[in-house]
C-alpha cells in the first residue's frame, strides 16, 4: 500500500465511523487528514524527482567515467596510456650555484652525483641537502 492509498484508507475508515464533521472532534479529523492527504502526495512527488535526479546523476556518472577512460586510459585502451617508468621518477629541482639558473634533474642524475648546467655548462657535484620541515621533499630545491 502507497502512503496516499494509506490515506484514502484511514479517510475511508473515518466516513465508516460516521463523526459529524460539523463536531468539534470531526473538525480535527478532517484536518488531521487534509494534512495527511498533502503530506502524502508531496512526499510521492519528491519520491518521483528523487528517482528522476538519481537516474539523471547515474547517467552523469557513466558518462564521466568514459571521460576518465579516455582521459587518464585504461585496460581496454592502450593508446591513453602513459609511460609509468617517467611517472616515477622523482623530478628534482636545482639551483646552478655559478650561473643562478634553476633546472630540473631527475633522481637518477642525482644518484650519479653529478651534472653539467645547462645554461653556463659548469660541471656540479651533488651534496644532498634535502630540507627535512618541508612537507613535500621531492620539489625541495637541493642546497650546494
Ligand atoms: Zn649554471
Amino acid at each position: 500500500m502507497t502512503i496516499t492509498e494509506k490515506v484514502s484508507y484511514l479517510k475511508g475508515l473515518m466516513e465508516g465511523l460516521s463523526i459529524d464533521s460539523l463536531s468539534k472532534e470531526g473538525k480535527v479529523f478532517h484536518a488531521i487528514l487534509d494534512t495527511l492527504q498533502e503530506m502524502a502526495l508531496s512526499i510521492e512527488e519528491n519520491s518521483k524527482v528523487i528517482d528522476e535526479m538519481t537516474e539523471a546523476v547515474e547517467m552523469i556518472d557513466d558518462d564521466l567515467t568514459a571521460v576518465e577512460n579516455m582521459v587518464y586510459g585504461d585496460d581496454d585502451n592502450d593508446s591513453f596510456n602513459f609511460d609509468d617508468d617517467e611517472e616515477d621518477d622523482d623530478i628534482y629541482e636545482v639551483t646552478c650555484p655559478e650561473c643562478g639558473k634553476t633546472f630540473k634533474v631527475s633522481e637518477d642524475m642525482l644518484d650519479d652525483g653529478e651534472t653539467v648546467c645547462p645554461s653556463c655548462g659548469q660541471s656540479l657535484e651533488f651534496d644532498l641537502q634535502i630540507d627535512p620541515s618541508s612537507d613535500d621533499p621531492d620539489n625541495e630545491p637541493i642546497h650546494f
